[in-house]
């Protein structure tokens, strides 16, 4: 799955990646589906030592246009990892305090613990998104945040956290009928912002916009990977196992207890 990384610099025209693209796996859902059982215990193994080891700490951004799947997707993948450890910070419109300071001051303050995951649904990401498509603040301010974003990461990174970013990607046809589907589903209605439907409009923007930040911000230290997202069930395999991927090299341990097992031993027995 190693097809879906975004390697740095490379010039992406997203009309070209298919969000219905299941790889070699089209077809063979239910094989899928025990492969990623088979994932998802090996998650919950994997963030069980990190939390013990209090060593390494691990961010995931998830960026999607409106029923892009970014709610589904930590649903799913995270499902059944011991919540101690595992936090979601969802980031809105920014409010009067966050946008009385600089667009990295409410994600700075966010980051990952030692032995945490932070799973940003929606991130700084949109200060280059949301921001330039609706004109927010001018060209020659939104422009410099690329830079300035690979920079932060880049510290980030320097400082001992793990960054990976998955573009969620689905069409626009995909996106009316889960739109409809929401609107039929009494349970799913909450979820329907008349305003989704306003940015629709924007669509083509919106794409360029993400190109230009996988183009820019894709780097060997906190790498995008574009989801084609259209199915749930392979979108959900490409985000578990990329995590796991990561997650296995950095070869994490249980701490060691100090001192003689036998002698506690002893002691809890005669205690
Ligand atoms: P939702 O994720 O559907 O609850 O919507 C959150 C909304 O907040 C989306 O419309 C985002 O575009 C918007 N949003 C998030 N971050 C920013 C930002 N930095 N500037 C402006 N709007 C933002
Ligand atoms: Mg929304």
């Amino acid at each position: 799955m190693k097809e879906h990384l975004i390697k740095p610099g490379k010039k992406i025209d997203l009309r070209k990646i298919d969000p219905g693209d299941c790889g070699k796996w089209a077809g063979r859902k239910e094989e899928a589906k025990k492969l990623l059982e088979g994932l998802s215990s090996k998650l919950e193994r994997l963030q069980e030592v990190m939390y013990a080891e209090h060593k390494q700490r691990l961010l995931i951004v998830l960026q999607a246009m409106d029923a892009g799947g970014k709610d589904g997707t930590i649903r799913s993948v995270f499902d059944g990892v011991n919540p101690q450890g595992v936090r979601v910070v969802n980031f809105k419109t920014p409010t009067t305090t966050e946008l009385d300071r600089d667009y990295l001051w409410r994600i700075h303050s966010q980051v990952p613990a030692r032995g945490e995951i932070v799973i940003f649904n929606r991130s700084h990401y949109e200060d280059v998104l949301v921001v330039r498509v609706h004109e927010l603040v001018p060209e020659e301010v939104w422009k410099k945040r690329y830079r300035q974003i690979v920079n932060f990461e880049k510290m980030l990174v320097d400082e001992g956290t793990t960054i990976l970013k998955f573009f969620l990607h689905i069409d626009k046809e995909e996106q009316k009928q889960r739109f409809l589907d929401r609107l039929n589903d009494p349970d799913k209605q909450w979820k329907f912002n008349p305003n989704d439907v306003d940015e629709r409009r924007y669509w083509d923007n919106y794409m360029q916009a993400f190109e230009t930040l996988l183009e820019k911000t894709s780097t060997n230290f906190a790498p995008w990977y574009v989801v084609p997202s259209n199915r749930n069930w392979y979108r959900n395999l490409v985000v578990t196992n990329t995590i796991v991927e990561q997650l296995k090299k950095l070869n994490m341990k249980y701490p060691e207890l100090e001192g003689n097992i036998e002698d506690f031993k002893q002691a809890v027995q005669s205690s």
